[in-house]
């Protein structure tokens, strides 16, 4: 979006992270790739964002913070850092957008926004749940699990806590897909067309009220016919359409934190999944510059 690259924090309202790891994924790697493809694709972006009427790139203090380190081979020391470096963004004030990467990279972003604002509410959007207690025995830590730790560890309140676009065949059966926690409301991709966006919006909207929200984006939570460029792609999904509207829909929520993940541009034809990616990160920009407005 040719934003200036600076790790020069003052007086900034948002930094864009880069966390290149995709070593919690289960099936098709490759996410580490992620960050620098929507960057590529994101000069496309032109400032205005006509539905919501803003220019978050004019109206807002933005930076490309570059890529956290991380440790391929270890994802507690790619925890450890990467909850480290959100905490020093967020204590200097700026709101991350952080682009991943597979989605365990959400379990210490969570850690972090939770130690500056306590229990957050959250908006989930995927075709998985990823509250899965271990995909692998004696592996508390993958892709599939972030948000179990996260209640866990308290960082989510569960009945401020919301996911968006569940479907797909589930690896166990049914009687063995207990809800996470009480609470936790599971809106399915079926749950979205015959309800509509706005009936799922005022749902969010409901659960969540003026708490502090922490938004994350899988975006296999979208269609593969949009957004093919993904580790587990289900089919049957939402169209780029329906989610940017549903992010749109986000306006108003007190957010405090985004990430959006599992972008793996080497199953991605015509970077079509990348473009989305980028235009939905402007779209999260564009959210915290409407407040403002
Ligand atoms: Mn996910
Ligand atoms: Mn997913």
């Amino acid at each position: 979006m040719r934003l200036p690259a600076s790790r020069e924090l003052d007086g900034i309202d948002a930094a864009v992270v880069g966390i290149p790891f995709d070593s919690g994924t289960t099936y098709r790697s490759g996410a580490r790739f992620g960050p620098r493809s929507i960057r590529a694709s994101s000069p496309l972006i032109w400032g205005y964002n006509r539905a919501l009427g803003v220019s978050p790139t004019e109206e807002l203090k933005l930076v490309d913070y570059g890529d956290v380190g991380v440790v391929p081979v270890d994802i507690r020391a790619t925890m450890a850092e990467i909850a480290e470096e959100a905490a020093s963004i967020i204590r200097a004030g700026a709101t991350i957008v952080a682009l991943g990467g597979d989605h365990s990279i959400s379990l210490p972003l969570l850690r972090a926004h939770a130690a500056r604002y306590g229990e957050l509410a959250v908006v989930h959007f995927d075709s998985h749940p990823d509250t899965w207690d271990q995909e692998f025995e004696d592996q508390p830590y993958s892709h599939g699990t972030p948000f179990r730790r996260a209640i866990e560890e308290k960082l989510i309140d569960p009945e401020a806590y919301v996911q968006v676009g569940i479907r797909g065949p589930f690896a166990v059966p049914k009687g063995q897909l207990e809800p996470a926690h009480a609470g936790v409301r599971m809106i399915t991709t079926e749950n979205v067309f015959d309800l509509g966006v706005q009936a799922v919006i005022n749902e969010i909207g409901a659960a969540i009220g003026d708490q502090p929200v922490y938004v994350s984006l899988d975006i296999d939570s979208v269609d593969p016919a949009f957004a093919p460029g993904t580790g587990t792609p289900e089919v049957g999904g939402l169209s780029s359409f329906q989610m940017l509207q549903l992010v749109r829909g986000l306006r108003g929520l007190n957010i405090v934190g985004f990430d959006l993940v599992e972008v793996c541009p080497a199953y991605d034809h015509g970077d079509i999944t990348s473009i989305l990616a980028a235009n939905l990160a402007f779209e999260f920009l564009s959210l915290l510059a409407v407040d403002r407005v």
